[in-house]
């Protein structure tokens, strides 16, 4: 279980986030939902420790985290560009994670052909970046980010760059990793039918806040707002 509580985020003398909450069950998948310029990446950027929070706490279990640097928590992370190193191959991509923690090879060897088992490029792992579609590379960045068995999967966006027919694909392929490995995975995206589709719960926000933080068709059904309502696509 991972606890953001009563997190603050500035930006100068701009506060973007202020105190927010956010409780992320064990296994589970939440979407962050809300318009562009919420806070959505931010929120993303402050769990994986990419920026510095300016008040509140976060916890991975009972471990405070708060001040820990990025390479000191154990999250995988998945952009929205992929983000993938150009002169390595998937093989080498996936297993860099493991390599700078100085695992031995056979063991870095067979995690990665687990992994990559898991998301169907076993045949793919000479080829570097360039040599495979948009969806085998975001499969690359899925195993990558899930090779260290990270304590939390974070997703920013990752269907963003994909034409629509593989991103239906993707949608039920990253859920179907998800739930396969047991990870809690966090979802940003600005799509509501990608949250309802994917996630176990959505927090919708706006202007920094957490709106609403329900499952799929409770919030579809009962929103707490027209905000929600209209976001969801379920106007009043
Ligand atoms: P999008 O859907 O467009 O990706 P988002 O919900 O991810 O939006 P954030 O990137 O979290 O939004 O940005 C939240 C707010 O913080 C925005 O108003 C943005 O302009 C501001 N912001 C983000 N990063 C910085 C920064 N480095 N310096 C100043 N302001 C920033
Ligand atoms: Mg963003």
């Amino acid at each position: 279980r991972i606890l953001l509580d009563q997190f603050t985020k500035t930006f100068g003398a701009t506060t973007v986030i202020d105190k927010m909450s956010l409780d992320i069950e064990s296994g589970e998948m939440l979407a962050l939902l809300g318009p562009s310029g919420c806070g959505k990446s931010t929120t993303l950027f402050a769990i994986c420790g990419i920026h510095r929070m300016n008040g509140g706490r976060l916890l991975f279990g009972e471990r405070d985290v708060t001040h820990l640097p990025s390479q000191m928590r154990n999250v995988g992370v998945v952009f929205q560009n992929y983000a993938l190193y150009p002169h390595m191959n998937a093989f080498d991509n996936i297993a860099f994670p493991l390599m700078i923690r100085k695992m031995a090879k056979p063991e870095i060897e067979r995690k990665v052909l687990a992994i990559a088992e898991l998301v169907h490029i076993e045949g793919l792992l000479k080829r570097k970046p360039a040599q495979l579609s948009g969806g085998q590379q975001q499969r690359v960045a899925l195993a990558r980010a899930l090779v260290r068995e990270p304590d939390i999967l974070l997703l920013d966006e990752p269907l963003a760059n994909l034409d629509a027919k593989l991103r239906l694909e993707m949608r039920s392929e990253i859920r179907r990793i998800q739930q396969e490995t047991g990870i809690s995975a966090v979802l940003v995206t600005h799509d509501q039918v990608e949250a309802m589709s994917m996630a176990d719960r959505i927090a919708i926000m706006d202007q920094g806040q957490i709106v609403q933080l329900a499952a799929p068709k409770d919030m579809y059904d009962e929103p707490v707002t027209d905000f929600v309502a209209s976001f969801l696509g379920n106007p009043p």
